[in-house]
């Protein structure tokens, strides 16, 4: 028995399947997993884990990985060295840079990825291929969060800890589905809910599980949040149980705010949400009633043509009743993948330096070129929707991408998919064939997070580390080991022998790192950025001052943005989202037996009252069509949904993908954040069960 144990080998990861960031340690016995186990040390989970982290590692060993470069030859894809391949891909960005200037290539980034690779990535993006086009997959979901955020109180993070939210008197959770896409965070709301008399209301089209254990379940009109949300705070205001003294001493703009409500009327927000005056009341009477009230967001709220100006009216609700800078109060935007809080953090956007510090600051700017030795672009580059226009419009000529599967994740995805055959050139980096790879012409195989070192944030604002389980697959690199091998092939001389390197250089440049290191960040430690140089870190911001110069925060005036309707032909709504068992489009989870063997397909929900009406029971297979496209599913009739409100699932498996065939181009007017949860469709039965 020594003997065995011996053998086998523990080593601390970092989940990769939301961006609650449990840790725990991986148990391995050569490259087998034999367990995950957590441990009372980890900060966020101690000895939690939900399904997906217990066991969604399988697709590590998957023989569908890619193991080795790929060039296209024609319609056939062909094994090439690395050296071929890193110089086909200098080759080409070089030339298309000549001939078409350095702003025709578009670069896409990873949210899957670490801290380290994404930062060396927008280096790479910024200082060789000098343009700032380079976006990452926030673009699809908490965009209008961190602009929403970054407007009012200047920091677009979450206000505090999962522990402050345990703490609130009142947490309100709006547009968001925490026990299946956060599942350990939504424990701990459920034992302060049901241990420690914490309030909890929800806010959702769907009755999800908090839903059903909600004191206060709403069910607003779909895209009518900023409405309701506008209503409550002049309701409160003409109660007068606003924060005088917060708003006096900690807030600007509150006059031209406050008047700029006068037409949010229970009436007005009866007639445009469907909730009734005492429903409304009732909330505002709760968020009174509270000593600490906490706002928790996401795709529900960000996924709207309006969704940057909700998320703003979130934020002015909080600050008109004083909830900011203590425990249990504060903005919440929820992450959805691992390392979406990161990837923005550390500069893979297009109009921001690591640190959120603007690429148009000329100090700023100067700060990087004297380190990296090289003039940088001044202008914002193109977000990701903008390069897909771009593509289409001639140009944007090629493009990079790395751990993202924008085929199946960008909305609209016929079109996506249209404007990738007319790339002059397509890299995509990744651990598997995915579907966007069809398109590429070179394919580079990717190392996941349990083959390499690296950092994440959760969606805390935590940084912690995750060590290399297991040696990178075949031929297979670290995400960050490709850009130096392909960055050095292109004239430059980095020399980074670990992510540790990376991660000091960083901390060098952005000032919301300065004092993070590896060492402070070793075994189970953690920090929460803004980390002052002598390592002090920010669990809970905003208790003396908010993130503007004058330390006081903004009351912003904001418009409610009509949803986008296609027309009376598509009757029903189509809401869409995540589910436990599977993480996003399903890429990793779907190659992961026991996930896959519990929740083979996504499915289309269908109320009792339309499953009625249209003679329909569960199993059946029904048509959905949009202006966009045409997909085929399985019902379930569940009274999770009302009327004429439908929900799919967003997963996809090997055999179907369906969200994104259907859904549009319309975007946040402010972030360019597709407007997923706007689509209507119509239905036609095709086998009744
Ligand atoms: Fe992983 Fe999120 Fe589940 Fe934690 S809650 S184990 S981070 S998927």
């Amino acid at each position: 028995a020594a003997m065995r144990k011996a053998r086998i080998k523990r080593t601390k990861t970092v989940c990769t399947y939301c961006g609650v960031g449990c840790s725990f340690e991986v148990w391995t016995k050569g490259r087998e997993i034999l367990k995950i186990e957590p441990s009372e040390e980890a900060p966020v989970n101690g000895i939690s884990t939900c399904v997906k982290g217990k066991w969604g590692w399988d697709f590590v060993n998957s023989d569908k990985r890619l193991t080795k470069p790929l060039i296209r030859k024609g319609e056939e894809f062909v094994e090439a060295t690395w050296e071929e391949a890193l110089k086909l891909i200098a080759e080409k960005l070089t030339g298309i840079k000549e001939e078409h200037g350095a702003h025709s290539i578009g670069y896409i980034a990873s949210s899957k990825c670490s801290n380290e690779e994404n930062y060396l990535f927008q280096k790479f993006v910024r200082s060789i291929m000098g343009t700032n086009n380079v976006d990452n997959c926030s673009r699809y979901c908490q965009s209008p969060a961190t602009a929403g955020l970054l407007r009012t109180v200047g920091i677009g993070g979450d206000a505090g800890t999962i522990k402050d939210i345990a703490a609130s008197e009142l947490v309100m959770i709006i547009g968001a589905n925490p026990a299946e896409s956060h599942p350990v965070l939504a424990t701990r709301i459920k034992r302060s809910h049901k241990l420690h008399g914490q309030k909890l209301m929800v806010v959702d089209l769907r009755k999800n599980e908090l839903a059903e254990r909600a004191d206060l379940h709403v069910h607003p009109k779909p895209g009518s949040d900023l409405i309701w949300l506008s209503a409550v705070t002049k309701y409160i205001l003409d109660q007068g149980w606003e924060d005088k003294a917060f708003l006096e001493k900690r807030v600007n703009g509150f006059e031209e705010y406050r008047s700029s409500l006068d037409k949010f009327t229970l009436e007005y927000a009866e007639e445009k949400t469907g909730l009734s005056k005492e429903t409304l009341i009732q909330m505002a009477t709760m968020i009174h009633e509270a000593k600490s009230v906490c706002a928790l967001w996401a795709m529900g709220v960000t996924q709207h043509m309006g969704a940057t100006d909700t998320s703003t009216a979130i934020s002015n609700l909080l600050l008109v009743t004083g909830n900011y800078g203590r425990t249990g109060t504060g903005a919440y935007p929820l992450r959805g993948h691992n390392n979406v809080q990161g990837a923005c953090d550390f500069g893979t956007m297009p109009a921001w330096m690591p640190g959120y510090e603007p690429v148009q600051d000329k100090e700023v700017r100067e700060r990087y070129e004297k380190a990296w030795g090289v003039k940088l672009p001044e202008e914002p580059g193109l977000d990701n929707h903008q390069m897909v226009e771009g593509i289409h419009k001639g140009k944007l000529k090629a493009l990079y991408l790395f751990g993202e599967d924008m085929s199946l994740v960008d909305s609209n995805s016929n079109f996506v998919d249209a404007g990738f055959e007319k790339l002059e050139f397509f890299v995509v980096q990744d651990i598997f064939f995915s579907k966007t790879a069809q398109f590429a012409d070179v394919v580079l195989p990717a190392a996941p997070s349990l083959e390499k070192d690296g950092t994440f944030v959760n969606t805390e604002r935590r940084i912690q580390r995750f060590y290399k389980v297991l040696e990178p697959l075949g031929q297979s690199k670290p995400d960050w080991e490709i850009f130096q091998e392909l960055a050095n092939i292109m004239g430059a001389n980095w020399n980074y022998t670990h992510p540790g390197e990376i991660m000091k250089e960083a901390a060098s440049l952005a000032k919301i790192f300065a004092g993070v290191s590896y060492e402070r960040l070793e075994g189970w430690n953690s920090q929460l950025w803004p980390v002052a140089a002598d390592g002090t870190d920010s669990p809970l911001l905003y208790e003396e001052r908010f993130a503007f110069p004058d330390g006081k925060a903004k009351l912003v005036v904001v418009e409610w943005t009509e949803p986008f309707k296609p027309g009376e032909e598509f009757d029903l709504h189509l809401n869409n989202g995540r589910l436990l068992e599977h993480f996003h489009e399903g890429n990793m989870t779907y190659r992961s037996e026991g996930l896959t063997h519990k929740v083979p397909h996504p499915w289309v929900e269908v109320s009792p009252e339309l499953a009625r009406e249209r003679e329909l029971e569960d199993g059946a297979l029904v048509g959905l069509t949009s202006p966009y496209g045409h997909v085929e599913v399985r019902v379930i009739v569940t009274d999770r949904v009302k009327g004429n409100e439908l929900y799919l699932t967003m997963n996809t498996s090997e055999d179907i993908e369906a969200v994104n065939k259907l859904t549009s181009s319309y975007h946040d007017i402010t972030t360019h954040t597709p407007a997923y949860k706007e689509m209507d469709v119509r239905m036609e039965v095709l086998e009744t069960s």
